[in-house]
This record gives structure tokens, sequence and C-alpha cells, in this order.
């Protein structure tokens, strides 16, 4: 098998159909498949050979699509990584991974000077290197024929958020990815004539198998913007005919901004949002506003996305859905057992769609695993229907005075407020209580932050002990590429600033 088969056989099923669209350009399908092959053809030309590490680090673009597939037809592993690091967080990747090529944006040059003559690296592919992508395509022949691998075999490689630390390499098997895009498929009831837009970065799970891969498994259009442009994306959703529009939480707040909402997702079918908590007000405020339910799913790297979704039909606000087809989800307490219905504890994953392990770190693979059950680091609890609902990151659960809080608990009940833009409860330690509650805020325009007002509202709501000491308004939140709070930035942060 071969997961790049997904785009050879929609381009036999529709081979005109558009399978991207990138500004006024409409690119084929018949075209992605044969263009992508001929960068196969060129790569193994350069002397690629299945299992070699092929890295990929540029912004969404066409030719990133064609050059990751043609990257695993050759039989090759692509390496996907976020185009926004800066060069100290990328040369460790780049080391990490060690990759024979690297196909790149001109931007990233002057970062990889550096490490340009080490062994493992025989050149760079970007605009203005001697290897373009359009010298590759001009090189390699029309005829080349995927590559068969073994299921196991190693597809991608893809590096987590790097929100709670390092991030880590993902070994996704071909297996991995191929359950996991026709679970997404399955869920999202995705069809032909879906256009699904991806400005999320496709170097990341959440893009890579729930936007590109379910589109193309399922012969719909992607329409690629290189990031988040607000005025893009609306060009899309009013202009381009969007149907699907994948995004994370503080997306959707600043949409919910937006005057004439309404009217301009009309031709929106379903709307998405996965890789950070959705405070359920705003899936209420959304649906209240267009109509439309904000779909949520969970996953993670290591689960090549997917390990619950809501049902179209039956979309539970504040749960993140059941387990698609094959993936199976127990809560465990720390020690491995499992515990009942109801009960709080870690989420562990079975399925297909489970990694086969972290790059170059056996010891940190064997510590996040129970046998076949990978350990999620979020805790959760299931219900009697086997919905599940996050509680949180174990790694941000607060212990102060020796009672667990749970942060979300508290941010949900915050983004119930009118003033509150964003906002992040964290732990800081602290002499007497090991740790002290604290939430920082970013408030709206024009409004502020009254932490008595706001220590009065969460004290008829919440036990005394997970009632925030301090309430500090920040001009914006930390975030990583993927859009995600960086908790472990704003502790710093204020480490520093009461020091
Ligand atoms: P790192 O593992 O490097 O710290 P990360 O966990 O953020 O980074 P990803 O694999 O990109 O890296 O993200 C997966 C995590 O995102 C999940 O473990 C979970 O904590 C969070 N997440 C994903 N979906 C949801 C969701 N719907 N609701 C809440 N949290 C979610
Ligand atoms: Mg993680």
């Amino acid at each position: 098998m071969n997961i790049a088969n997904i785009l050879t056989r929609t381009a036999i099923f529709f081979p005109d159909a558009v399978a991207v669209v990138e500004g006024e350009r409409n690119i084929t399908y018949k075209q992605f498949d044969q263009e992508s092959g001929r960068i196969a053809a060129a790569l193994t030309q350069a002397g690629i050979r299945p299992g070699d590490h092929v890295a990929l680090c540029a912004p969404n673009s066409y030719a990133w699509l064609a050059f990751y597939f043609g990257v695993i037809k050759a039989g090759a592993v692509a390496v996907t990584v976020a185009s926004l690091l800066k060069k100290q967080e990328l040369h460790p990747i780049i080391d990490d991974c060690q990759p024979k090529i690297i196909f790149t944006w001109d931007e990233k040059l002057e970062d990889l000077e550096e490490i340009r003559d080490r062994d493992y690296l025989r050149f760079i592919v970007s605009k203005s290197e001697e290897n373009t992508f359009e010298g590759l395509l001009g090189k390699g022949h029309s005829n080349f024929k995927t590559i068969d691998r073994d299921r196991k075999d190693t597809a991608a490689v893809l590096y987590t958020g790097g929100t709670t630390g390092t991030s880590k390499g993902v070994l996704l098997s071909h297996e991995n990815l191929q359950t996991s895009v026709h679970n997404v498929a399955f869920s999202e009831r995705s069809v032909h004539t879906d256009r699904a837009l991806c400005f999320l970065p496709l170097n990341h799970v959440f893009a890579q198998v729930h936007i590109m891969g379910s589109t193309v498994f399922s012969g719909g259009t992607l329409i690629v913007q290189p990031s988040f442009d607000m005025d893009k994306l609306l060009y899309a959703v009013e202009h381009l005919g969007a149907t699907k529009v994948y995004s994370v939480p503080t997306v959707y707040i600043r949409l919910l901004a937006l005057d004439d909402l309404e009217q301009r997702f009309a031709s929106v079918r379903y709307c998405m949002s996965a890789a950070a908590t959705m405070a359920a007000e705003l899936v209420k405020a959304w649906k209240g506003r267009t109509g439309l339910d904000i779909h949520e799913a969970y996953g993670m790297t290591e689960s090549a996305a997917m390990v619950t979704f809501n049902h179209y039909y039956r979309h539970v606000v504040g749960s993140v859905g059941t387990p698609p087809n094959l993936v199976e989800v127990q809560i465990r307490d720390l020690d491995g057992n499992i515990l009942p219905t109801g009960q709080e504890g870690e989420i562990c994953i079975c399925g297909p769609n489970i990694m086969k392990g972290y790059l170059g770190k056996p010891e940190e693979t064997a510590a996040s695993f129970w046998g076949p059950w990978f350990k999620s680091g979020d805790i959760g609890l299931l219900d009697d229907d086997g919905y599940l609902y996050i509680v949180d990151r174990l790694k941000d659960l607060i212990i102060t005075g020796g009672e667990n809080v749970y942060p979300r608990e508290i941010e949900e009940l915050l983004y119930a407020r009118e003033e509150v833009q964003e906002c992040a409860v964290v732990g800081l330690s602290d002499k007497e209580y090991g740790e002290r509650v604290v939430a920082t805020i970013v408030p709206k325009e024009k409004q502020k932050v009254d932490p008595q007002a706001i220590k009065t509202f969460l004290k008829e709501q919440l036990a005394s002990y997970k009632v925030p000491k301090a309430y500090i308004e920040l001009e914006e939140m930390p975030k990583s590429n993927t859009g995600k709070i960086l908790k472990r930035e704003i502790k710093k942060h204020l480490a520093k600033t009461e020091t």
C-alpha cells in the first residue's frame, strides 16, 4: 500500500475536477497526480530511496502539496516542519530528522545557511536554489509508478505542537494516515463537491489529515492559502464557494465580531475546530449567528489526528464526541488502571491510527504507552453514551494547597463574560500553597478588566480554592504556530514580572 494512492485513485475518478485553488490558479486532479509523480521520479533520480527522509519546510502552496505526495510516492518519508520556526528552533529539528533534501522557501534560506553543509543533506529545493520545484518537475518523467510500501512503514514524520515542551518527531505509518483520513472523511461526510479552505499550516497533523487528506480522498477541492488572513478567509467563503471552514478557536472569536457574518457564511456547510479547547459559549454564539455547528474533534499528532469526533447528526456541545471506526478510548488512572464511566483520568487511545513512536526517542516512546494504549497526556471522562469530555491537559493541572484545579473549568466561566476576549488560567509556584491560581485575560477592544468584579462573579460559582488570586490583563496571548495559547510562556512572563 501507499497513502499517496488516495491521490491517484481520486485522479482516476475525477481527472478534470479541481483539486487545488491557489490564488487565481485551478489545478486539476490529473495535473496534481502527474506532477507529484514527476517529483517522485526526479527525487528517485537524485538518489532518494524508500525510507529516506525528505523535509518540507514552507508555507501552504500547491507546490508543497505536489512535493509532499511526490516524496511519499517515491517511498520516502515526508518530514513536515513548521515554516515559521526561527533558526534556533529549526536547527535542532533538522538535525533530529536528518533529511537528504529540504523543500523550502527563499525566506528560510538564511536560517538554513549554517546547516546546509551537514553530511546528511544533499540539496535544498527553493526558488533561488540550483534545484527548484519547477526544475524537478521538468527533470522527472511522467510515468512514475508509486513505490509500494508495507502498511507499517513510515510515511511521514510530523512534529508535535511544542505546547508543553520541546516538540517531538512522530513516526506515522501509511496505515496510521490511511485510517485517520478515512475516519475524518466519514465523520465530515466529505464529498467531491466540497471546497475546503486550508490556511492552517499543512505541516501540522490537523491540516494534513483533516483538511488535505480527507479532501483528496473524497475528490473535493482544496483552497490553499499560505497563512491566516482575515480578508482572504472572507474572500474564500464569499467568492470562492468554500463549503468547509477549518479553524482554531481564536479565529472564530474574531469572526464573531463581524456584523454581517450571517451573509458572508451563507455558502458554508461545515465548520470545524480542533487543536485547542473551544469554549461552549463560543459554539452557542456561532450557532446563533450562522445556524452552523462548530464541530469539535479531538486528536493529536501521535494519533494521526482523529481520536473522537462529534457526529454530524448528534453534536453534543461541550463534548469532543465519540471515537470513529477501529479507534478505542479508555480512561485510566496514573497507575494504568481502567476507570469506570463518569470518572476523570488520563485519556488513553488504541487503534491503527496510533503512531509507531517518537523519532530517535525510544525511552519517551516506551513511557507513553500502556501496552498498545497510547497515553495522551490529557485528562477526560466518558459519559454513558461513550461521548468524551476533555477536562484539561495533565501538564496544565494546578495543584494548590493539595487540591486539584483544572484551568479549563475557570476559563469556561471567564469566556461567558462580556469583557473577555481570551483568557488563560495558570498555576504559579507559591511557597504556601505549592501553586497559586492566576487568571490572565485579554479584554475585548475598549473594555477593561475589573479584577474585583470578576472575582465576585467567580466566587458565586466556584469553590474558593479554585478562584484565582490574581487577574492580570495582557495585550495578547503568546501562541504557538498552530494557534494554541502557550501557558508555559505566560508562566515564564509572570514569574519574571513578579521578581
Ligand atoms: P506537545 O505535545 O509538543 O506539547 P501539543 O500536544 O500541543 O504539543 P499536538 O499534537 O499538536 O501537540 O496537539 C494535541 C493536543 O491538543 C492534545 O493532546 C490536546 O491537549 C489538544 N487538543 C486537541 N484537540 C482538542 C480539543 N478539541 N479540545 C481540547 N484540546 C484539544
Ligand atoms: Mg502533545
